[in-house]
């Protein structure tokens, strides 16, 4: 059964679905490996670089396929079907960029530079904005992070938890606090500046494989032209950030692994109580059906918000609650799926060695990417009571 033959509309979407099914299966080979040691997936990086995903949200003139909202989450839900942690890392990656392509609100020799180190030396960014002390960022607390101005530039001090993919990071849009002001900025930080150290803090059970690292920033010294956004500039920061629907993509990648395995496992299994395999069983049948409906309903959904985005751009300012909806069903119907798959498996889904026990554990952290559940309750019933 092809997931992917009702979504694609056309040609360019097959091949960039093909490229990401590549990666996904190699990936899928390495995971237990990776998980059970406990090591970073360099290889798999090594990987999105040399097949060019990593630029593939760039805009064409600086040498990407400026791929849009709905390629972007077709090829990560894909991707996460074979290794859940790398897409989630790379989905920040693309994402950021993809926004930046679309609203074009950096000054451009800042932004073509960066593209040009992403579309051939093969650069990897991410956004670098949670810290021990606010916590997640979408909460709005001011980062700890102080940027002190200079004659030439600025002075940044600070750490950033949470660092997806910090390791093979060659870039960091870092958040600080402007001096002693409560304003706030994006400074973009090249790892290889003094004073710029990754320290290894990312000991999780939960997508581990993302090593979301602290960034350590000591009296690192920037040009001044490396605050790329501050407080009410960009002027498009009223657009909602519809490019983290990679975070849903992603999960629901990972339950469509799950599911791909309990299918199989119904019709392998044949235990001698019974004359043939588990998947004859009416319950196991019930169970299949429930997985599939919930699966029809977090797709379609995430599908036609993305699809929207897309083909109805004057929609966008007001698509913020319909974006974070996407998010809190699409997460919370992985969720039932692993779990749904889980329980046609059985106990051997909690062996070390079975898949099944990392997509349990993996997909949990989907709750904890923004925006959370409450947020978004919050954010739709303020807008019923207006
Ligand atoms: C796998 C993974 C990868 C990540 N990668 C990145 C990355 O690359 N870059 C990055 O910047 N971040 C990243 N993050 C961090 C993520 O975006 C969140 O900032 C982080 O997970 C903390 O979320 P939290 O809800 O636990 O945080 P907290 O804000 O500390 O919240 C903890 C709990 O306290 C409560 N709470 C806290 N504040 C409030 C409030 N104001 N109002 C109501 N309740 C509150 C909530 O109930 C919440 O559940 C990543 C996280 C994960 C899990």
């Amino acid at each position: 059964m092809d997931l992917y033959k009702s979504f694609i509309q056309n040609e360019r979407q097959r091949k960039l679905v093909d490229l990401a099914g590549e990666l996904a299966d190699a990936f899928a080979k390495r995971g237990e490996t990776y998980d059970r040691e406990d090591e970073f997936p360099y290889e798999n990086f090594d990987d999105i670089k040399k097949s060019g995903y990593g630029k593939l949200t760039l805009p064409k003139e600086y040498g990407g396929e400026e791929i849009n909202l709905y390629e972007l989450v077709m090829i990560q839900e894909r991707l996460a079907t074979g290794d859940a942690a790398t897409a989630l890392s790379i989905g920040w990656h693309l994402g950021g960029l993809m926004e930046l392509t679309e609203t074009r609100t950096w000054d451009e020799k800042v932004f073509r530079d960066l593209c040009k180190e992403i579309a051939v030396s093969k650069a990897l960014i991410n956004r670098a904005a949670t810290e021990p002390a606010t916590g997640s960022p979408t909460r709005g607390g001011l980062p700890q992070t102080k940027a002190v101005k200079t004659e030439t530039g600025w002075i940044l001090n600070g750490r950033k938890s949470f660092t997806s993919m910090a390791r093979v990071l060659d870039y960091s849009l870092v958040s600080a606090a402007i001096g002693d002001t409560e304003e706030k900025g994006f400074f973009l930080v090249d790892h290889e500046v003094e004073g710029v150290s990754v320290e290894e803090t990312w000991d999780t059970i939960s997508m581990k494989g993302t090593g979301s690292d602290d960034l350590v920033l000591t009296d690192v010294r920037l040009p001044a032209s490396s605050l790329v956004e501050r407080d009410g500039i960009p002027v498009d920061k009223d657009l909602p950030k519809a490019w983290l629907l990679h975070i849903p993509a992603c999960y629901i990648g990972v339950a469509i692994a799950a599911r791909h395995y309990a299918i199989q496992f119904a019709k392998d299994y044949s235990p001698n109580s019974l004359p043939g395999p588990i998947k004859d069983v009416p319950e196991v049948q019930r169970k299949i059906g429930e997985m599939e409906l919930e699966l029809f309903k977090a797709r379609q959904i995430l599908y036609s918000v993305a699809d929207k985005w897309v083909k109805e751009p004057a929609k966008r300012e007001d698509m913020a609650s319909e974006l974070a909806s996407v998010k809190h069903v699409v997460t919370n119907s992985a969720f039932q799926i692993v779990d749904t798959a889980m329980r046609i498996v059985g106990a051997k889904s909690l062996f070390r060695s079975n898949p099944m026990q990392r997509y349990y554990r993996d997909v949990r952290a989907g709750l904890h990417n923004p925006p959370m559940d409450d947020m978004v309750i919050g954010m739709l019933a303020k807008q019923a009571l207006e």
